[in-house]
């Protein structure tokens, strides 16, 4: 009979347990709040407690109770052996404990892990005395069973929250390439997740810029030598602290590619960091260190257009302009631009390395007495090494921290294997330049040589074309440019202009080749007779002309003579010349234009009264205002 009752009073709490969770919207407190509300009833009791004792905490925490006002009685604090004391006794329950006097009955329940649960209770008077231990056993492991469901319950649940949480951030991770983003998602989440823990992002400096993030430096010190091994190994570390009561543990952010910080979580008041809190927190690094990767990849690939841009353009550039002047300027200003460089120079060697120029277009301050320091300095690593130089803090190399500028890097401009110069760029902050800068800078410097050297060739070129090859003379553009600047430095100059009389009969009569022998006969005589500062010039097919800067008529014409009286003795075959001569005198309005249309009147005045003579400007033809 009596075993009847029992069996039915079972029953009856199998289904009011079960009815408990069936409605699955009671959080767990919740439950178990009225799973003590039931036991209460079912065993007429006064009141029910339970406590919560877990493995690194001291003692035990009231977790529900079916008491309405609380008093120190129950929620003071229990020794720590209770519970070893409880689950010594075979039995597992206990009636009338001595070392828990104000209750009549305890019995320890498994929770989860290292969780147990103590249920203590109060009876009426003497009414537990007729509860049978086969009652109370049934009734103990019908408890254990129920509370293990509900923790497995809150877990599933918890677990589901988690992940949805996780799926949350991951998509999150995958539609930001932002950075910042997806370190602020990882704090936030786990913030959320886990509000009693601290965090901190440990990244690898080359980072900046992170607002409100909880970042730190990972640099290798003895502080944080679990998380640099962490970072190394790329695995899960964990340091417990007795002292500090606090675990702390480290995961790596890794990607596919690296590992591109750590993250550290500290566990307050715990002597062992939580074992399920650890597959999320791994779970959660690995996603945000591919997420970083993603993010870290694709602010590289930005970064690297554009580079390629800059280096296009510049390469574009350089190919349409035409004055090495104008090349120059347009990259120190790209340079100093994409670079926030401060001084930009360009400096050649000459020949045999021995000496050296600062190319147009440079910075003002290459060209002060000041940057030889830094020139030679650097000039002397250069032209040893024949290789880059990437300099944090030149102040150690030049001497004293007196030098203006800190930053420098050089690259060398090699052609075809030679040397020709090298590019400066500085600042004056120490370590103010990239390492990515000097890249872009090297593959920058390297697409410009070709075009560098390209450009001084032309110049060169072009210098040599200011000499005419078979008289040696000096080109008409060369005399042109001579004596516009004359016009605008002297006071006065005179210009000759020589043509060779019937000069189609040496043609016709001794050929070509022997006309040129007379022209070159010409020349010589025209070099012999004037100045180094007087230009001498071939001024086309057989004409010549000669412009004295800052002489007088007297003296253009006194040249002029002693040249035709020279060349009818000097010749062979015998020719003779005319010449026609003009002057311009500041104060009078006039151009070069102008000064030679005065000589070729005279010259054409000489031809046509008898050649073999010298002709002057028409003094009245100065009055050509409105001729021209
Ligand atoms: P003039 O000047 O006295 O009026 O008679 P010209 O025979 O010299 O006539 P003009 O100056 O008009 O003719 C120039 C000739 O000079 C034509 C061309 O055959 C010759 N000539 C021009 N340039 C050169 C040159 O570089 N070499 C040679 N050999 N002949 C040249
Ligand atoms: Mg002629
Ligand atoms: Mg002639």
């Amino acid at each position: 009979m009596e075993e009847l009752v029992e069996r039915e009073t079972i029953l009856e709490l199998k289904s009011r347990f079960f009815e408990l969770i069936s409605t699955g919207r009671l959080s767990v407190t919740d439950i178990l709040s009225q799973m003590l509300t039931l036991l209460k009833e079912l065993l007429q009791a006064a009141e029910v407690d339970l406590y919560r004792c877990e493995e690194w905490e001291h003692g035990m925490i009231l977790e529900a109770t079916t008491r309405s006002d609380l008093n120190e009685e129950i929620t003071g604090n229990f020794p720590e052996c209770l519970i070893g004391k409880l689950t010594e006794t075979p039995q597992s329950f206990k009636k009338n404990p001595e070392f828990l006097p104000q209750y009549d009955l305890a019995f320890v329940l498994d929770a989860k892990g290292n969780v147990k649960n103590l249920c203590a209770i109060q009876m009426n008077g003497a009414s537990g005395e007729r509860l049978s231990d086969s009652l109370l056993e049934r009734l103990v492991d019908e408890c254990a069973l129920f509370i293990k469901k509900i923790h497995t319950l809150a877990e599933t649940t918890e677990e589901e929250k988690r992940y949805k949480q996780l799926f949350r951030v991951t998509k999150k991770f995958h539609s930001t390439m932002d950075m910042d983003a997806v370190l602020d998602e990882i704090i936030t989440t786990l913030r959320e997740v886990y509000p009693s823990f601290t965090y901190y992002l440990l990244l690898s400096h080359d980072h900046k810029g992170y607002g409100e993030l909880p970042v730190k430096d990972l640099e290798y010190n003895s502080e944080n030598q679990t998380a640099m091994q962490s970072y190394v190994s790329g695995k899960i570390q964990f340091e417990d602290s007795v002292i500090d009561k606090n675990s702390i543990m480290y995961a790596p952010l890794k990607g596919r590619q690296g590992v591109y910080g750590v993250l550290q979580v500290i566990a307050p008041d715990s002597l062992v960091f939580p074992q399920n809190e650890v597959e999320f927190i791994k779970l959660l690094a690995n996603t945000a260190g591919s997420a970083l990767e993603n993010a870290k990849l694709y602010e590289q690939s930005r970064k690297l257009i554009a580079d390629l841009q800059l280096i296009n353009e510049t390469s574009h550039q350089l190919n349409t302009s035409l004055r090495l002047t104008d090349t120059m300027k347009f990259i120190c200003g790209r340079i100093i631009k994409s670079f926030d460089a401060r001084e930009v120079g360009f400096i050649m060697l000459d020949e045999d390395n021995l000496d050296y120029s600062v190319l147009q277009g440079s910075t003002s301050f290459f060209f002060s007495k000041e940057a030889s320091n830094y020139i030679l300095k650097v000039a002397k690593r250069v032209k040893q090494d024949l290789e880059p130089l990437f300099i944090g803090d030149i102040s150690y190399d030049i001497g004293g921290a007196s030098t203006h500028f800190r930053s420098v890097m050089c690259v060398p401009m090699i052609q075809s294997g030679d040397l020709k110069g090298f590019a400066l760029v500085m600042h004056e902050e120490p370590y103010h330049f990239a390492f990515d800068t000097f890249k872009l800078l090297q593959s920058l410097i390297h697409h410009s040589t070709l075009a560098f050297t390209n450009s001084m060739l032309r110049e060169e070129l072009e210098k040599m074309v200011v000499t005419d090859h078979l008289t040696k003379l000096y080109s008409r553009g060369y005399l042109d440019e001579k004596m516009n600047l004359s016009m605008l430095e002297d006071a006065q100059g005179t210009f000759i202009l020589i043509d060779i009389d019937n000069f189609k009969c040496v043609n016709d009569q001794y050929g070509h080749q022997v006309g040129d022998e007379v022209l070159i006969q010409l020349a010589r005589q025209i070099a012999k007779n004037i100045r180094g500062t007087d230009i001498g010039a071939r001024w086309g097919g057989e004409e010549l002309a000669i412009y004295l800067p800052g002489a007088p008529l007297e003296i253009g014409v006194m040249i002029a003579n002693r040249l035709v009286d020279k060349v009818e003795k000097h010749t062979n075959p015998n020719v003779t010349i005319s010449c026609g001569v003009s002057t311009w005198i500041r104060g009078q309005e006039d151009t070069t234009k102008t000064v030679f249309k005065r000589a070729d009147q005279a010259l054409y005045k000489a031809k046509g009264s008898g050649k073999n003579k010298v002709v002057v400007q028409n003094e009245n033809q100065f009055d050509f205002s409105d001729e021209v």
